[in-house]
């Protein structure tokens, strides 16, 4: 535990019910037994970053509630430092999920105390990267990028779920972390992914899902193919190459390599079932 990475993100209760078919408007369904787990994006990234053995943060905010509570044990529980999560008098975030037996997910996020996650909820001491994602207000984000950026500290940013961002805050950023969509939805339909370099980033990284990712860099473009696996359930995958590639930056390997450590355990991710409950181990991936 020499390293730091500094998260600063989501943290809801995923409230999920397995019900046949979703109501439709006025209808009342009747759903199977609720399963309630951690999520969030950015308590996603620290739990993948975490149990790679980085020593990691996050910063966030939970209610004075119950949820909160479940939240704060899980991820101290995962080795994830939680000093920078603040109890706030909101509800905890809860992500209200019902999965239908085609597979399809239907969510309602109620985003509550992940509302009041600030800037000043960050620390930068002994920080070699921060990692930021959305769902939580697009200017603490900002803020966080150009605070961590004046510190010195390697930025990248998950720009999950896709929003506005400036291009002050582009141009702020070591690394920015996009999946297919997000890239499309920055540079429009079957525009060359080299371009997100246009927006300002020093480099960019693209996750194609079974397909890998591509690292982009001003030295030029990588494909990082990924292992083939039965995948059972992909929920989290992207937090899981997120959380992967910060912890391998923060031990100071270069993108690319860090893009081979990501998709490993982003595809070790996608053979189990669930989010932070599928995310390898250090161990695990050297058995790999
Ligand atoms: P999600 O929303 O499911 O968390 P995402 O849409 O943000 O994911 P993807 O590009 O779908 O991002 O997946 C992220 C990474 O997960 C990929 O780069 C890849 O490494 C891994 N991955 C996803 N799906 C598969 C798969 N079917 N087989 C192997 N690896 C996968």
């Amino acid at each position: 535990m020499t390293h730091r990475v500094l998260v600063v993100g989501s943290a809801n209760v995923d409230l999920v019910v397995p019900a046949e078919r979703r109501p439709g408007a006025g209808e009342t369904v009747l759903g199977g037994d609720t399963t309630v787990s951690a999520g969030g994006k950015g308590a996603n990234t620290a739990v993948a970053a975490a149990r790679l053995g980085a020593d990691v943060a996050l910063a966030g905010a939970v209610g004075s509630d119950s949820y909160g509570e479940i939240l704060l044990e899980s991820l101290g529980g995962a080795g994830v430092h939680t000093a920078l999560v603040r109890r706030v008098e909101r509800p905890t975030g809860i992500a209200y999920i019902t999965v239908t037996p085609d597979g399809e997910n239907s969510i309602l996020v109620s985003p509550g105390a992940n509302e009041e996650v600030t800037a000043d909820d960050l620390a930068f001491e002994g920080a070699r990267v921060l990692v930021a994602s959305l769902e939580i207000p697009l200017s603490t984000v900002e803020s966080a990028i150009a605070a961590a950026a004046a510190a010195g500290v390697r930025t990248m940013l998950n720009l999950s779920p896709a929003a506005e961002v400036s291009s002050k805050t582009l141009g702020a950023l070591d690394v920015l972390l996009v999946n297919e969509h997000e890239a499309a939805w920055l540079l429009g339909d079957g525009a060359d992914p080299v371009k997100l370099l246009d927006l300002g980033p020093s480099a960019a990284v693209v996750t194609l899902g079974a397909e890998g990712a591509l690292v982009i860099t001003a030295e030029g473009t990588a494909k990082i193919p990924s292992p083939k696996v039965e995948a059972v359930d992909t929920t989290g995958a992207g937090d899981a190459f997120t959380g992967a590639l910060a912890a391998a930056l923060a031990e100071g390997a270069d993108l690319e390599a860090a893009a081979r450590k990501a998709v490993r355990v982003a595809a070790i991710s996608v053979t189990r079932h669930g989010a932070q409950p599928s995310y390898p181990s250090a161990a695990e991936l050297t058995e790999g």
